[in-house]
């Protein structure tokens, strides 16, 4: 193990430029659950007999705004998630002047909260919602919902929606041309806490052509069209903080 930190850590030595391709497992240090694993919120869903497909969809938003906006899938999460290791090693080695850049499937803005800069959601955000007729922007803190608990616009009571990408709607192509064009400029790939079984993640990875692929997972994944050079068996947060500081090493 500590053979293969020092090799990740002369990889990001060696990198001029780094993605961070980042899944569910890069948060659940941060006491989110996953989505897909037996103990995440789809598993959850299904227990209560809802679909999340049907749920997580923006025909059931629209057509059940009273059940979806009491979000069942968030019941046992955190009401305040905090970054973890990893978010903070991946701010810090931006501090510390490295090139990274993160592409995540995640919602949650634990990466920017952390402190990160250059943040790619593919799935949207949970941490900006809009109001769906006048599309001004709204902090979650801030919503007022009314009595059947649904967020309205405060100035036109249109509802109020995470601007998160539901079943049903298509990832931003500008997020996904920018997602392709960073994986294909750079030289080390990161993977980590992704099964990278979802579109757009499974397709977007083989945009890359640099030197090293690294993954960081409790599972091994399958990568047909990747040569992985590192394979870390571990929680994304304990593997990243296990490395030296970035403010100590790179500056
Ligand atoms: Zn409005």
């Amino acid at each position: 193990m500590d053979q293969k930190i020092s090799q990740l850590q002369q990889y990001i030595a060696e990198a001029n430029q780094i993605t961070f391709f980042g899944g569910a497992g890069v948060s659940t240090e941060s006491g989110l659950p996953d989505y897909r694993s037996s103990t995440g919120r789809y598993k959850e869903l299904e227990r209560k007999g809802i679909d999340p497909k049907v749920l997580m969809s923006k025909r059931f938003m629209l057509n059940h705004p009273e059940i979806f906006f009491r979000r069942p899938d968030k019941e046992s999460a955190p009401k305040k998630p905090e970054p973890n290791a990893a978010h903070y090693y991946l701010a810090k080695l931006e501090e510390a002047r490295k090139d990274i850049r993160i592409v995540t499937q995640n919602v949650d803005g634990l990466h920017q909260r952390a402190g990160s800069r250059f943040v790619l959601e593919l799935h949207g955000s949970d941490h900006y919602w809009y109001c769906m007729d006048c599309e001004r922007k709204y902090q979650r803190a801030e919503l007022t919902r009314d009595e059947e608990g649904i967020p309205r616009c405060p100035i036109d009571r249109g509802i109020i929606r995470p601007a998160v990408i539901l079943f049903g709607e298509n990832p931003d192509p500008s997020v996904i041309q920018k997602s392709k064009d960073t994986i294909a400029q750079s030289d080390l790939l990161i993977i980590a806490g992704t099964s990278l079984s979802v579109y757009p993640a499974k397709n977007l990875t083989h945009y890359f052509k640099g030197k090293h692929v690294v993954v960081i997972n409790e599972e091994a994944i399958p990568t047909p069209k990747l040569t992985i050079d590192l394979f870390i068996q571990a929680p994304v947060g304990q593997t990243l903080s296990r490395l030296p500081n970035p403010l100590d090493t790179f500056i």
